[in-house]
C-alpha cells in the first residue's frame, strides 16, 4: 500500500543558503564565527523540538475565563504549550536581547533579526509580543523618561526567564486602527488618594493618570505592560491630541489594575495569540511623554514592529519554500518526483526569486535600523530608513501572502488539510499586510516620507536612487546586465511618475502602486549586489538565476 512521505526539515539554518550568504557578506568573519554555534542551535530547535511541539500543540488555543466559581470577575488567559516554550528559547537566545546589548554595534540589529528570522516559523507568531517589546523598549529609552527606563526596559531587554517581561501596543479602537487620531480613551488626571481607591488600585501618586474608554486589539495580552494611546481630558480632537501613556497591566497580587477583558478576538489567523477586546475602566496610567502629540510618540515602536514584520515575512517564506522543496524531491507524479519536473521547478524559482529579493530588503531596513541606533547614519541615509521602513513592510508583506498560497498548491490536496500544519502558514502570513499598518496605508506614509507631493524630487527619493544605484554599479556578470538593466528603468519610471503627478489626485490613488515599484525596485538592487557577491566569493550563481527571474516578475507596478 503506498504511503506518501512527509516533508521534513533539515537544521534551519544550516539549509538555509540565503541567510547564511548574506550573512557572509554582510558580517564580520571573526564575528560571524562567534554567532554562528547559537544560530546553529536555533536553527536546529526550530527544525527539531519547536517544529515537533509546534505540530502537536495545532489544536491548542489560548483561553479566557471571565469568571470563578463562585462569581468573581477573573479575566484569566492562558496560552499554549508552545507559547510557553517559546517564551524560554525567546529569552535563552536573547532575541530582543541582542538588539540593546549591543555587543556588535551596528550590526547587532542584523544578529537579532537572524535570530527572530530562525525563531519565528516554528512558534506561531510568538514574534508577536517580542516585536512590541522591542519596539517599546527602543520608544522608552527614546523618551527620556528615566524613571521608566529604569524601571521597565531592564526587563523587556533581560535574558533572564523571570525578569522576563513583555510589552503590548494598544491603538486599535473600534473607531479606526489606521486613523487612530477617532481614538476615544480619556485620560483623568487624579488625585484621590491611596485608601479611596484601596481594592481598585493603589499609589495615585505613582500612577497620576487614569484612563477610560475601550481597546479593539490588544494582542499578547498576556503581557505585563503596555504602551497605549489616551486623550488628557480637554485635550482637542485628532491625533495631536492624543498621549502616549504607560500601564502595567496586573498588580502586586496578580489582579487586573482595572482592565476587563471583554472578549478574545476569534482570529483567521495568529491563533496562538490572545488578542483581547478590553476595557480600561479607570486603569492607572503614567505619561510616557508630554501631554500631546501620542502618535508621534509611538512612532518609534512602530518602526520596530514594521521591520519584524518584513523579518516575519520572509521567515514564514522561507519555512514554506524549505517544506515545498523538499516534498518535491519526495511526491511522484507521472513517473517521476515533483523536482524533476520542469514546470513544477520553474514555479518553485518564481517564489523562491520573490523571497530572496524580499529576504534582502528585509534585512538591509536591519542594517539601517541597526546603524540608526548606533547613531551613525548621515541624514540622506536617515532619509532612506524613514521611506523603506513602511515601503519594506508593505512590499514584503504582500509578498508573503502571494508566496504561501503558492506554497499550498504545491502540496496539492495536503496543502488544504489541517493536520499537515500547511494552510495555517497561509493564515499567519495573511495578518502581515494588516496590522502594523495596512498596504494602503503604509503608501500613503511612504508619499509622507517623500514629504507629500512636491514639484522636484524630493531628497529622500534621491537617497533611494543613489541606494539602488551603488547596488546596481557592482553588477559586473553579463547576465547581470538585463536585471541591471529593468531595475534602472523602474527606478527612473517612479521618479518621473511622481514628478508628474505631484500635486494631483492621481498620487494618492496611485500611491501604492508607486510604493510597491519602489519596494521591488530595491528589492531587485539588493538581489543583484548580492547576486554578484555570491558568484564572486562564494561561485555561486544561484541568486544570478533569482535575480534575473526577480526582475523579468514585473517589478514596475505603475501604470501611467
Ligand atoms: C490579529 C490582529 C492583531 C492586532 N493586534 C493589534 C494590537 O496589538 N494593537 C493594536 O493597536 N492594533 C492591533 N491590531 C489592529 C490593526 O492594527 C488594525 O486592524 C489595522 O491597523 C487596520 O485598522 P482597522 O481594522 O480599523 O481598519 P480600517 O482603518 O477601517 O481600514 C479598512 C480599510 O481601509 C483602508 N484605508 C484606511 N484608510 C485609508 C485611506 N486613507 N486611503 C485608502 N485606504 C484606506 C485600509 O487599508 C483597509 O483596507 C490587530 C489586528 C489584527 C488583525
Amino acid at each position: 500500500m503506498f504511503q506518501q512521505e512527509p516533508p521534513s526539515l533539515g537544521n534551519q539554518f544550516a539549509d538555509d543558503r540565503v541567510l547564511r550568504s548574506y550573512l557572509a557578506r554582510v558580517l564580520p568573519a571573526e564575528m560571524l564565527a562567534e554567532i554562528q554555534p547559537a544560530l546553529m542551535e536555533l536553527g536546529l530547535l526550530a527544525s527539531g523540538e519547536l517544529y515537533r511541539l509546534q505540530l502537536a500543540d495545532r489544536l491548542n488555543e489560548p483561553a479566557l475565563t471571565q469568571w470563578d466559581p463562585w462569581g468573581n470577575r477573573i479575566d484569566h488567559v492562558t496560552v499554549t504549550p508552545l507559547w510557553r516554550a517559546a517564551e524560554r528559547v525567546a529569552v535563552d537566545f536573547g532575541v530582543v536581547a541582542t538588539a540593546y546589548e549591543q555587543k556588535h554595534g551596528r550590526l547587532s540589529r542584523v544578529h537579532q533579526c537572524a535570530l527572530a528570522y530562525l525563531f519565528t516559523p516554528s512558534t506561531d507568531i510568538y514574534s508577536c509580543p517580542l516585536a512590541m517589546t522591542d519596539g517599546a523598549a527602543r520608544t522608552l529609552l527614546g523618551s527620556g523618561n528615566e524613571a521608566l527606563i529604569e524601571r521597565v526596559v531592564p526587563h523587556l531587554i533581560t535574558r533572564e526567564r523571570d525578569e522576563f517581561w513583555t510589552a503590548g501596543q494598544w491603538m486599535t479602537e473600534i473607531t479606526g486602527g489606521s486613523d487612530v487620531g477617532l481614538s476615544q480613551t480619556v485620560a483623568v488626571p487624579t488625585e484621590i488618594p491611596d485608601q479611596e481607591v484601596a481594592g481598585r488600585e493603589s499609589h495615585a501618586a505613582d500612577w497620576p493618570w487614569r484612563l477610560y474608554g475601550k481597546k479593539w486589539f490588544a494582542s499578547a495580552i498576556t503581557s505585563q505592560v503596555a504602551l497605549t494611546l489616551a486623550r488628557p481630558e480637554g485635550n482637542p480632537p485628532g491625533g495631536r491630541g492624543l498621549a502616549l501613556f504607560y500601564v502595567e497591566l496586573r498588580n502586586e497580587t496578580g489582579g487586573w489594575r482595572n482592565i476587563e477583558i471583554d472578549r478574545l478576538k476569534d482570529k483567521l489567523g495568529t491563533r496562538k495569540v490572545p488578542t483581547a477586546e478590553l476595557t480600561l475602566a479607570g486603569t492607572p496610567a503614567q505619561l510616557v511623554k508630554g501631554t500631546t502629540d501620542g502618535v508621534r510618540n509611538i512612532a518609534p515602536l512602530l518602526n520596530i514592529t514594521r521591520l519584524w514584520n518584513g523579518i516575519s515575512a520572509v521567515a514564514l517564506m522561507r519555512r514554506g519554500l524549505a517544506l515545498a522543496e523538499d516534498y518535491a524531491g519526495r511526491r511522484i507524479a507521472f513517473g517521476a518526483r515533483l523536482s524533476e519536473k520542469p514546470l513544477h521547478r520553474d514555479t518553485l524559482s518564481g517564489l523562491l526569486a520573490e523571497f530572496e529579493a524580499a529576504f534582502q530588503l528585509a534585512f538591509h531596513v536591519a542594517e539601517l535600523t541597526g546603524r540608526s541606533e548606533m547613531g551613525e547614519l548621515p541624514e540622506n541615509e536617515a532619509q532612506l530608513l524613514r521611506l523603506l521602513t513602511p515601503v519594506m513592510k508593505l512590499t514584503t508583506a504582500r509578498q508573503a501572502v502571494m508566496v504561501l498560497s503558492e506554497v499550498l498548491e504545491a502540496f496539492g490536496g495536503a496543502g488544504y488539510v489541517e493536520d499537515t500544519g500547511l494552510p495555517q502558514l497561509l493564515r499567519d502570513a495573511q495578518v502581515l499586510p494588516i496590522w502594523e499598518g495596512t498596504t494602503n496605508v503604509l503608501s500613503l506614509d511612504t508619499l509622507r516620507a517623500l514629504g507629500g507631493a512636491s514639484e522636484s524630487v524630493p531628497s529622500p527619493l534621491q537617497a533611494l536612487n543613489d541606494a539602488v544605484s551603488n547596488c546596481l554599479k557592482e553588477a559586473k556578470d553579463p547576465e547581470l546586465a538585463e536585471p541591471v538593466s529593468i531595475t534602472r528603468a523602474a527606478m527612473r519610471h517612479a521618479e518621473k511618475w511622481f514628478r508628474r503627478v505631484a500635486g494631483q489626485e492621481e498620487l494618492e490613488a496611485g500611491a501604492r502602486r508607486f510604493a510597491l515599484t519602489l519596494g521591488r525596485t530595491m528589492e531587485s538592487a539588493l538581489l543583484i549586489r548580492q547576486a554578484q557577491w555570491s558568484r564572486d566569493y562564494e561561485a555561486d550563481g544561484r541568486s544570478i538565476v533569482a535575480a534575473r527571474r526577480f526582475a523579468r516578475s514585473g517589478i514596475d507596478l505603475l501604470i501611467d
